[in-house]
């Protein structure tokens, strides 16, 4: 199981990121994001997204970040907190691919320094700064091999058939 975990989300400013951060991890094979309710109309974006291409996942609405890691940490899932100070992902990669259960922890603008303390991995995606949605992208990609683009999304209304040109969309009858 892989969650995701956004936090320090800015008022209006960070939505649309934070959007792009809960659509990259459905598509990239996790199975829930925890958020602060800054903006509800995320949740409502990402269940129309389910709706139509399928699949469970889910946005958590959360009031405290801290108390989700603890959780977490009680149910044996190791923390991989994103953050350009953290090792390189080309030397912890093959220990991340080995691990069940994991809770990635993406920041916005300022990340609380007690994260650093309480992740089991502080994973770098190189050392430069760039963005929390390539970053967690990446690390998706890389402990999952690109096993990720495999993964069967159940009962989608639409589905691609991947086609070298033009578009292929097999639309489902549905009953509601
Ligand atoms: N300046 C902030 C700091 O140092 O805490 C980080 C701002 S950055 C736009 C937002 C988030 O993107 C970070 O919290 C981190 O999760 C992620 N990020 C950015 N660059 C990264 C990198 N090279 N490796 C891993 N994560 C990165």
């Amino acid at each position: 199981i892989i969650e995701v975990l956004r936090i320090g989300q800015r008022l209006v400013r960070d939505d649309r990121v934070t959007t792009h951060v809960a659509l990259v991890s459905r598509a990239f094979g996790a199975e829930r994001i925890f958020m602060n309710e800054v903006n509800p109309e995320i949740k409502d974006t990402v269940e129309k997204i389910n709706k139509t291409w399928g699949g469970k996942f889910e946005v958590e609405f959360i009031d405290k970040w801290k108390n989700v890691v603890k959780k977490k940490k009680e149910e044996n899932f190791k923390i991989i907190h994103l953050s350009m100070y953290g090792q390189n992902i080309n030397n912890v990669q093959e220990e991340l691919q080995k691990e069940k259960n994991l809770l990635i922890v993406v920041g916005a603008e300022k990340v609380p320094r007690e994260i650093y303390e309480l992740a089991d991995y502080n994973v770098g995606i190189g050392s430069q700064p760039h963005s929390e949605i390539s970053a967690l992208a990446i690390l998706l990609d890389r402990i999952q091999k690109g096993g990720q683009f495999e993964k069967y999304f159940a009962n989608a209304k639409r589905k691609i058939i991947p086609t070298k040109n033009g578009k292929n969309v097999q639309v489902e009858e549905t009953r509601d």
